[in-house]
């Protein structure tokens, strides 16, 4: 099993912490991504303050990351397009809330139309 670190609020009202974990794999309607920065944002203090529906939860939903697999059903995005994940995670998910964010060396997002996909920032064009 492939594993990956990531910074995870193991519990509510419990303090972040790094932790090696599975890498996810993407699920129907989802795409698998590896990230490559993820935005610091008081957003991210929903969670950490304890108000996440479960944890443990990885927090983190202002994501740039490169598409590295599709998920059943997954067709909007390509493998190796660069994407934004903000905190609407799609299929009513908050991303880094109801739904583990990019705080990780990978993740997995919904593909779904209010994630953006920034192609004009795809790294051959820079
Ligand atoms: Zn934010």
């Amino acid at each position: 099993m492939k594993m990956m670190n990531a910074i995870q609020i193991p519990g509510k009202g419990e303090k972040m912490r790094l932790v090696d974990i599975p890498v996810p794999q993407p699920g129907e309607g989802q795409v698998h991504l590896r990230v490559e920065a993820c935005g610091v944002c008081n957003g991210d203090s929903i969670a950490i303050s304890g108000f996440a529906p479960e944890y443990p939860r990885i927090p983190g939903h202002e994501v740039i990351g490169i598409v590295k697999e599709l998920g059943a059903g997954s067709i909007q995005w390509k493998v190796g397009q660069r994407v934004g994940i903000g905190g609407h995670g799609g299929n009513n998910h908050v991303t880094g809330l109801t739904m583990d964010g990019g705080y990780a060396e990978y993740m997995v997002a919904f593909e779904d139309r209010r994630c953006c996909a920034a192609n004009v920032c795809r790294r051959d064009h820079l």
